[in-house]
């Protein structure tokens, strides 16, 4: 690849649109080219350089269009480095080697996480047994816009966990907390993010960014249909009389759940929030997070389990060892026909996202398999 750079990356990806935001461009750029605009998109920086002219991409740099998941065939390049092989069009939500619904046992967790508690137990655990040094995620404080913005986190310990479980349904970078990970010489992470920033667990490798492959220890992906600005969920909030400072969690299953501080619940129709949607988010074909180690989802007929599909070598230990550990308890995936049929019916939705306009033959992008 050494004759495309981030020229390439941001003509093919930044500027029709597919660059969901991710910022593993920005991770991994080693001279601090790119910098990451408040509208979640990668942009050069530095004086005397013009947008897309990188003067060490010209001296042979192409590490940004390595990190990046969405460049080129992406996903046949991630496929075929985490699972040995491109999947097959029956595969619509990617390569799994099980499916299981969990729930944490540790109640301090289970009143914090937004389903299963899951992603904040494998987190704790990985950090009690000195598997992992830190872990990027997002933070839950209010960050500037408010309650319910989301901002990458850093996490340490148990406390920084439970402070930042749940979602938050804006979009928030966690590879962009790699940086203040770094700072603190920290070298053994895990990576908390979306089917798009989960992606990164396969880029890395398949394009030998190993700096940071060998950081990140574990990734957890968050199944994800979309993210909506801030404001425009703010707006129709306000528009039914709630006022975001007073949220204390929501929750998206087929439509929008909030819950308040005077203990009232809300039901909102989803369909008023889709006006709202992030641009980031309108050809993401990847409902699944299908490159993460293990993914996570709270599309179950039960409340407080989370789906979790277990697809590498590595997302199969940890989940051996939170279950051995006791912190969580499993039922089989297959268990709860409501979440498989949506894994499925969910995917396939997405899938239909990708470009066709874009793609040389008409048909689809390069890596991208038929839709089924
Ligand atoms: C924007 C978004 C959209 C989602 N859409 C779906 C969906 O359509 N269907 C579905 O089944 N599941 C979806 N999920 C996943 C679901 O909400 C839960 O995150 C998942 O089931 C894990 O639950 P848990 O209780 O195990 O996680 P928890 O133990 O509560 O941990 C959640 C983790 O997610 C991190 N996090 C929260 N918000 C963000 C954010 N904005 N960006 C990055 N990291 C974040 C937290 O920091 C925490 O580490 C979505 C999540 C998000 C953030």
């Amino acid at each position: 690849m050494n004759e495309v750079h981030w020229r390439e990356l941001k003509h093919e990806v930044v500027d029709t649109g597919l660059c969901t935001g991710c910022a593993a461009c920005v991770m991994a750029c080693p001279r601090d080219v790119l910098g990451y605009t408040q509208d979640h998109l990668p942009v050069q920086i530095g004086e005397g350089m013009a947008h897309d002219q990188c003067v060490i991409g010209d001296r042979g740099c192409d590490i940004c269009t390595r990190a990046c998941p969405r460049f080129r065939a992406w996903e046949t390049d991630l496929d075929q480095e985490l699972f040995g092989r491109p999947r097959r069009e029956d595969e619509v939500y990617g390569q799994v080697r099980s499916i299981l619904l969990a729930r944490t046992t540790d109640a301090g967790i289970a009143a914090v996480g937004q389903d299963g508690g899951l992603v904040s137990s494998l987190l704790v655990w990985g950090l009690e047994h000195d598997l992992i040094d830190g872990a990027l995620a997002s933070s839950v404080e209010d960050v500037g816009r408010g309650p319910f913005d989301a901002a990458p986190a850093l996490v340490t310990d148990r406390a920084g966990v439970l402070a930042t479980a749940g979602s938050r349904y804006t979009y928030a970078a966690p590879p962009l907390a790699m940086a203040e990970a770094e700072e603190a010489g920290l070298k053994r992470l895990a990576l908390v993010g979306m089917s798009c920033q989960a992606s990164i667990n396969g880029s890395l490798p398949a394009r030998g960014v190993r700096k940071y492959e060998r950081k990140i220890a574990l990734t957890i992906g968050l199944l994800c249909s979309k993210t909506f600005t801030y404001e425009g969920q703010e707006q129709v909030l306000a528009d039914h009389g709630i006022a975001m400072q007073d949220v204390t969690k929501i929750n998206i299953k087929g439509r929008y759940q909030v819950w308040t501080r005077d203990g009232a619940y809300h039901e909102i129709p989803l369909k008023l929030f889709h006006p709202h949607t992030r641009p980031g988010c309108k050809m993401c074909p990847d409902f699944a997070a299908q490159h993460a180690d293990i993914s996570t989802g709270g599309i179950g007929a039960d409340d407080n389990w989370t789906l979790a599909l277990i697809r590498t070598a590595r997302g199969e230990e940890w989940m051996k060892g939170v279950i051995d550990a006791g912190l969580v308890e499993v039922r089989p995936g297959e268990d709860d026909e409501v979440a498989m049929n949506l894994l499925t019916k969910l995917s396939t939705v997405s899938r239909r996202r990708w470009p066709s306009e874009l793609v040389p033959d008409g048909a689809r992008a390069p890596g991208m398999l038929p839709i089924v």
